[in-house]
């Protein structure tokens, strides 16, 4: 394997965030019952003819200027002609010789991913199979056809699988960021091909190349990319040669299989879509949308480190969704204790939100909850672990922590007349650890507390405990 070199470039289709299709007045939405979200436009009727979603073009230039590509200022739609059931028109209005956006680039661990284009296009129809009856059969629904997607095309710049899933995590990021995409991958809305080849190192030239599709999560694109290098090695150690092919990924067998070859390939008979008129896209509204584009992930991740002291590994996972790195500042607004905060967000919060399939959006726990918990905690009005019921308490009921904790009397212990005689008792039954302390051993000082807190079962209030027992030991 060392001797050879992995060359990988991606092309990902991501659906855009518009209420409406891309030529017709057709709702976008996920999950309704099959062909109840079709017009002439999107059957594709004769004679219809498409008028172009603002929006859509909108959010595919707001992508494009995030991605540091160069907006063209004249780009046009072209028809690509093919036949598929769930293709009614037989062919897709795409862009062919002139995107919307070229020559960006996307920064993976300090080196330049170089992206040859953004373009426009139209989704088509979704075809469902069903085993029933003699021989089986399928039918189309129409909901997705035009659907408004971009789809984004990398130079073959990426020279790893582990490469390639980090490329697709920050662009997916970066979408999200940008509220260009929602990127559900269980719905379609991101779905990526690789190009791969292998070549031998220090070779110029690009080998022969494969294109794999069917990869539905970044986990099998890495897989699928894994096993396509090996084939190719291997066929080419033992002197074979390659062909240029579509092969698709097989999730059951983990294995690349080969779909049609070079030979076999579609000539798509492009053309300028004669319905539809040329974009014309001026500096004035380019300007416009680069003043909404906000701080992105990696930007906030540095300023994350920078406002909050944080590590680079906490600010990277804070920041890994936007909705995540909002909770959290809004926390931190409320309450200056960002480590603390963090904490709190990156373990026991994510893990409750996990096991219930929620977004930290939806939380039933609010921001102003987790702040209330953890201040309770750092006054003293609770221990740790009582602010972990808490916590979970909140999240089942979505009841104030303040109403959890006197209605589960979590704290029976405030009297300091009581904390003051559980203090004397175990001063008496732990002479050894007095000792220790006396002698200056402060570990001593956790020890004691641990056996006050197993005594009542957490329940006493730790601030005046630990504040009381200092006085009592250094009066000894
Ligand atoms: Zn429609």
């Amino acid at each position: 394997m060392e001797e050879y070199e992995i060359v990988i470039g991606l092309e990902v289709h991501t659906e855009l965030l518009t209420e409406s299709k891309l030529f017709c007045g057709c709702s976008t939405k996920f999950g309704s019952p099959p062909n109840t979200q079709v017009c002439s436009v999107c059957a594709g009727f004769p004679g219809i003819l498409p008028v172009i979603n603002k929006k859509a073009v909108e959010l595919a230039l707001k992508a494009a200027i995030a991605f540091n590509c160069q907006p063209a200022k004249f780009s046009r739609f072209a028809r690509k002609n093919y036949f598929y059931p769930d293709l009614p028109k037989n062919y897709q209005i795409s862009q062919y010789e002139e995107p919307l956006a070229s020559n960006g680039y996307l920064l993976i661990d300090g080196r330049n991913i170089r992206l040859k284009r953004i373009h426009m296009e139209e989704d088509a129809g979704k075809l469902i199979h069903s085993q029933e009856g003699e021989n089986g059969f399928s039918l189309v629904d129409l909901n997705r056809s035009c659907l408004p997607l971009i789809e984004i095309v990398t130079e073959p710049d990426i020279r790893s699988s582990i490469e390639a899933e980090k490329f697709l995590t920050s662009l997916k990021q970066i979408l999200e960021y940008l509220e260009v995409s929602d990127c559900n991958m269980e719905e379609g809305s991101l779905r990526c091909d690789a190009n791969i080849s292998v070549r031998k190192k220090g070779d110029k030239t690009l080998g022969v190349k494969a294109e794999i599709k069917n990869m539905n999560s970044f986990k099998s694109v890495r897989k699928a990319l894994d096993y396509e290098a090996k084939r190719q090695i291997s066929i080419l150690k033992k002197g074979g040669t390659l062909r240029q092919e579509t092969r698709l990924w097989n999730e059951s067998l983990q294995i690349t299989e080969e779909m049609r070859t070079k030979e076999e390939a579609h000539d798509y008979r492009y053309f300028p879509e004669p319905d539809l008129v040329p974009l014309t896209i001026d500096n004035r509204w380019i300007e416009e949308i680069s003043s909404q584009i906000g701080e992105l992930p990696m930007q906030r991740k540095e300023r994350f480190m920078k406002e909050y002291n944080l590590s680079e590994y906490d600010a990277g996972v804070l920041t890994s969704a936007k909705d995540m790195a909002d909770y959290f500042e809004e926390c931190v607004n409320q309450y200056a204790k960002p480590k603390v905060i963090a904490n709190w967000i990156m373990g026991d919060l994510t893990a409750l939100l996990k096991l219930s399939k929620k977004g930290i959006k939806n939380s039933p726990v609010t921001p102003e909850n987790l702040v209330q918990i953890v201040s309770f905690i750092e006054k003293g009005t609770i221990t740790g672990n009582i602010g972990k019921t808490v916590l979970q308490e909140c999240f089942k009921t979505g009841k104030k922590p303040e109403e959890i904790i006197k209605e589960k009397k979590l704290i029976h212990i405030h009297d300091e007349k009581i904390i003051n005689e559980l203090i004397q008792e175990i001063i008496r039954e732990n002479p050894k650890a007095i000792g220790d302390y006396k002698n200056g051993k402060k570990q001593a000082l956790s020890y004691l507390i641990g056996q006050i807190m197993r005594k009542t079962k957490g329940q006493i209030n730790p601030g005046i405990l630990k504040k009381n027992l200092l006085e009592y030991l250094n009066k000894l």
